[in-house]
């Protein structure tokens, strides 16, 4: 299959002519010729959205919704199909894909949701016959940059708020997993999307995705990946004082308590770490576990782990898919070395596999992981989780805030006051008890503290905050000069 741009309302090819090839972690097979945007078409993209912006803003935001309400039905009549294609491009296993496209489902109805409301205030003025409110106003031209490990929900979690919104789009997937995005904005055109107002690009992020980043055009920038690539982004939109926000990485503890409920904490623990063979921003990659517990909780993880079954997510036996390239398993199995090299003890994996020609890595983990070593500070992304020992619940939460990150976290505990220290005290956006590090719901805010963003929030009615300007609007009907702050007694 070829797979073009989509600039303007039209299906376009790479005016430089280039392309590369989209490629099934497991089996290696080519599933996709994906078309590269040059310089003049990332150029093309934005001049279309800008032309379309007046036109789509001034649309009412109801009237917006309609599409969206249209589109939130195509993903749902279309979900087992994208899920099974999802799996085939990103390598996570089949329930896991369809988890990934429900999210899109559900930010879709969500936003159109919102396009009956979209609140500002109102508040008594100081002065006599004088009116306060503010409102929402779209930002204009918004880049979207996203990555490959939640291939739909995560340009869902951006398109949609920012379409209700009212702004013009154009979106850089990862070119790791472009099919996904391609697939969505197909669904958005045929739910009758105006053209102009959603553009789309493929191609290597530092030449396309910096090509938004610098175009003097777009207004906002909104990116999900690396904490590397992040830092990059502010600094350079920062130069034109674009609005920016950042979703970036995380390095989540699981805080395991002497009291709590251990199958409970192993399940979670299991899911978190391995899930999306470990390449969640949310993933469990370090658990801290109370002393009193440890040698029991390590000898029940590792049996448990044991029984993975990795291979093509597409098989519904199999637990833990592909990682999702080979510059990403060279990376994990370097992690590993470090944590040998560290003094880490490996208690089991630790190796890439072969059940299939594409890239795997054994579900691994460490024990005898001391705070400081890199193994507990860094993201490894990928399915390798360390167990490090606490005595007691505040050196726990002293070793969990001990990184840069902060997005996820955890606490499993059946007392009411440790769930409630850990609550007050960790350094992160997001604290489970009870639950694993996973498993955001999309009408709540989602993101981290520290190096993991920029303090914006997605999802939820923070998304529309991160996609809207705030206007403050004061109505004087007095017919007669008042100043605030001096005509008051
Ligand atoms: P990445 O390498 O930073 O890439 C993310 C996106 O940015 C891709 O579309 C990439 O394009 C593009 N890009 C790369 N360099 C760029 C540049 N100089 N200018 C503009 N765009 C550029 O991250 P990734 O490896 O895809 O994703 C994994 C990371 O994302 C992890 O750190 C993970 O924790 C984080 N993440 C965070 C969240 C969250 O909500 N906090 C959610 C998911 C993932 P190419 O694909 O062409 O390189």
């Amino acid at each position: 299959m070829e797979y073009k741009l989509f600039i303007n309302g039209e299906w376009v090819e790479s005016s430089a002519g280039e392309s590369f090839d989209d490629i099934n972690p497991a089996t290696l097979e080519k599933i996709g010729k994906i078309h590269k945007a040059s310089d003049e078409d990332v150029k093309s993209a934005v001049d279309s959205a800008e032309d379309a912006f007046d036109s789509w803003s001034g649309t009412p935001a109801p009237q917006r919704a309609k599409i969206l309400f249209r589109a939130a039905r195509m993903l749902e009549e279309r979900k087992e199909e994208l899920s099974h294609l999802l799996t085939v491009e990103m390598g996570k296993v089949l329930k896991e894909a369809r988890g990934d496209v429900q999210e899109a489902i559900d930010m879709t109805y969500y936003a159109a949701g919102e396009g009956r409301r979209l609140f500002g205030e109102t508040t008594p003025s100081e002065l006599p016959e004088k009116f306060c409110m503010t409102l929402r106003r779209p930002i204009g031209v918004v880049g979207l940059i996203t990555p490959w490990n939640f291939p739909i929900a995560i340009p869902a979690w951006k398109i949609m708020p920012a379409l209700i919104a009212g702004n013009a789009l154009v979106l850089k997937p990862a070119s790791d997993t472009p099919i996904m995005s391609i697939e969505l904005v197909k669904i958005l055109e045929k739910a009758g999307l105006p053209k102009g107002v959603l553009n789309l690009v493929m191609g290597e992020g530092s030449k396309v995705g910096g090509a938004i980043v610098h175009n003097k055009k777009i207004r906002a920038v909104s990116f999900t990946g690396s904490l590397e690539t992040g830092k990059w982004i502010m600094s350079e939109a920062g130069k034109d004082m674009k609005k920016v926000s950042l979703e970036l990485g995380g390095k989540n503890p699981v805080i395991v308590m002497d009291d709590a409920n251990l199958d409970l904490a192993i399940d979670g623990v299991i899911w978190g770490a391995f899930g999306t063979t470990g390449q969640r921003c949310t993933a469990a990659s370090r658990v801290i576990v109370h002393e009193k517990i440890l040698p029991a909780f390590q000898k029940r993880l590792v049996e448990r782990t044991k029984k993975l079954r990795l291979g093509n997510g597409l098989d519904e036996a199999v637990d833990v898919g592909p990682v999702i390239n080979s510059s990403q398993l060279q990376k994990i199995a370097k992690y590993v070395e470090t944590g040998k090299n560290e003094g880490a003890k490996l208690a089991l994996g630790g190796k890439t596999v072969k059940p299939l020609p594409g890239y795997f890595f054994e579900p691994t983990i460490f024990t005898g992981v001391a705070p400081d070593m890199r193994i507990a500070r860094e993201e490894i992304f990928g399915p390798v989780v360390s167990l490090l020992g606490a005595g007691n619940l505040d050196e726990a939460i002293h070793i969990a805030n001990s990184v840069e990150y902060g997005l996820s976290s955890s606490i499993y505990t059946e007392n009411i006051k440790n769930a409630f220290k850990a609550i007050e005290k960790i350094e992160a956006g997001i604290t489970y008890i009870n639950a694993s590090t996973i498993g955001a719901e999309i009408h709540l805010p989602f993101g981290g503290v520290k190096s993991t963003g920029n303090g914006t929030r997605e999802g939820g009615t923070t998304a529309i905050d991160e996609f809207t300007e705030i206007k403050t609007v004061y109505v004087d009907y007095s017919g007669k000069l008042q100043k605030a702050q001096i005509d008051i007694e």
